[in-house]
């Protein structure tokens, strides 16, 4: 069994208090991590703080060479951390070597090289002055991610906070600890400086994130989660006017007109669906359908999904594996009790698959339901699991009216031939993310972030390091013999 202390100031510290990860593919535990307290978060700002100044007086060159040799390292591992993430999230080990481990290489080699672009600018002003701007990174970083794609969502803070020269304390999801922990691993390994990155393990949601969030040294607070969880945060960093970025919820419109290429709209809609059992921010769980290829769009759809390989998760041909935990699992039933009250009808699963080998899992069948109304619980809140809510509607301005009918804007895809109206929608629908004839790409250099309740703030890319882990400073310099005299 693995154990793991928290990890601050480039130090192991045991704690008396632990608690089990456990496999949700079969609930048998996998580890234990220790119980931080406030006295620990205390303790690990602290380490962070005291890091920044020499982290950040380093050149972006050298900061760059320890992010390769990150991504080197990860290389290395990369089939133990693939079986790592799948033994704490329950997603197919397959899934996981194919997007979460690559991707987060992918994110160090792109904040490696990218220090030197958090340029300045000089500015003309009237009068004789030099004035320029310069970019400086913050300070403590708190970055506190969920457990759907943990070592990933933390990267995607984690790189470019490093890379910018700030330090990070993070707090993953208390389920899913596991691959930022031997993340810690990897950075001891390249010999990374005491202090620049931290994490803190706790059993509770809330415990040491809020202790986290509201604490004075932290500079900047970086979070993916719910948006409920999301309120909570943007009102904890409001006494310290602490800078925060919000990754939050979705419910994204999955598009597809008449026009398009059915097979591959087909394997783009069950990618957008099914992939990590649906638990995506991003799932694209409204599947809008034009009218006339409604019927046989969702037959395809249901047939495709009614055979996808669900299984253990470990196992390499597994495509779907089991939900997070009983509160997925009930999340999902609950949803599918209150779609069918509301007249929704269910074409597809909607329970627990019934073989022996499930029970000892949170596995839930793929679930599509057909004859959903925009205005249905089911089309406008996030289930976070495999419960597809599929409409139709007849032309352009109903379906920009359908997808813009929610609360979130985080992502939508389109679906079409047709250039300019795959153009006319991307613009028409609000979301922060539009993916037209694809789904779920993560490009490392391309901003990714919400509108409305989705969040504020772009991951990845340079806005990324410019806007969300550097602030501005202007500097005026006087040049003329001459000054000016208020009082005289
Ligand atoms: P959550 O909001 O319950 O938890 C997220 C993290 O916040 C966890 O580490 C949790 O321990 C911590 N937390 C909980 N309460 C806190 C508090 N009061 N103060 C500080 N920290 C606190 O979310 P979850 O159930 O872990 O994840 C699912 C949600 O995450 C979904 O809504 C999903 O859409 C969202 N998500 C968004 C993105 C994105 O990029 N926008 C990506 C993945 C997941």
């Amino acid at each position: 069994m693995r154990t793991y202390g928290l990890y601050i100031g480039g130090r192991w510290e045991e704690r008396r208090g632990r608690y089990e990860v456990r496999n949700p593919a079969n609930q048998e535990s996998i580890a234990e991590c220790a119980v931080a307290t406030e006295a620990e978060v205390d303790r690990a700002v602290q380490a962070a703080a005291e890091a920044f100044p020499n982290w950040s007086a380093r050149s972006y060159e050298e900061r760059g060479e320890y992010l390769h040799a990150i991504a080197h390292a990860l290389k290395e591992r990369f089939d133990e951390l693939a079986l790592l993430e799948c033994q704490e999230t329950g997603r197919p080990v397959k899934e996981i070597q194919a997007h979460d481990i690559p991707a987060t290489i992918s994110l160090f080699e792109y904040f490696a090289g990218i220090g030197p672009a958090t340029t300045g600018e000089t500015i003309p002003v009237p009068g004789e002055y030099l004035t320029y701007t310069r970019r400086e990174p913050l300070g403590a970083v708190a970055a506190i991610t969920p457990w759907n794609f943990p070592l990933w969502l933390a990267a995607l803070k984690i790189a470019p906070a490093l890379a910018a020269g700030n330090t990070v304390v993070l707090k993953p999801a208390p389920t899913t600890p596991l691959t930022t922990l031997e993340f810690a691993k990897i950075t001891e390994s390249v010999g990374l400086p005491s202090g620049v990155y931290n994490v803190l393990t706790d059993p509770t949601p809330a415990t040491v994130g809020s202790a986290l969030c509201a604490h004075p040294l932290v500079n900047k607070i970086a979070f993916t989660g719910s948006t409920a969880t999301g309120t909570k945060i943007m009102q904890l960093a409001a006494p310290n006017i602490t800078r925060l970025s919000l990754e939050l919820g979705g419910k994204a419109p999955f598009i597809l007109f008449a026009d398009c290429d059915f097979e591959r709209t087909l394997a783009q809609a069950l990618l957008a669906n099914f992939f990590a059992q649906g638990q995506m921010c991003t799932a694209g769980a409204r599947l809008l359908i034009e009218r006339s290829i409604y019927q046989r769009f969702l037959d395809a759809f249901v047939e495709r999904a009614s055979k996808l390989r669900i299984g253990d998760p470990s196992d390499p041909m597994t495509e779907f594996g089991t939900l997070h935990s009983q509160a997925q699992l009930d999340r999902a039933k609950h949803y599918v009790k209150l779609a069918q009250e509301q007249g929704a009808r269910l074409v597809l699963g909607g329970k627990q698959p019934q073989k022996a080998e499930f029970q000892r899992g949170f596995f839930f069948e793929p679930t599509v339901f057909t004859d959903v109304q925009p205005t249905m619980t089911l089309a406008c809140e996030e289930v976070f699991g495999p419960v597809v809510a599929a409409m139709a509607f007849e032309g352009e301005d109903e379906a920009v009216r359908i997808a813009n009918a929610t609360d979130y804007g985080l992502a939508a895809g389109v679906f079409t031939q047709d250039v300019g109206k795959a153009l006319r929608m991307a613009h028409r629908v609000k979301a922060g993310r539009i993916w037209v004839n694809c789904y779920n790409m993560h490009p490392a250099g391309v901003p990714y972030g919400g509108f409305k309740k989705s969040g504020f703030g772009r991951e990845v890319g340079l806005h990324c390091l410019l806007d969300l882990y550097t602030e501005i400073k202007s500097v005026q310099i006087d040049t003329s013999p001459d000054f000016f005299d208020w009082f005289m």
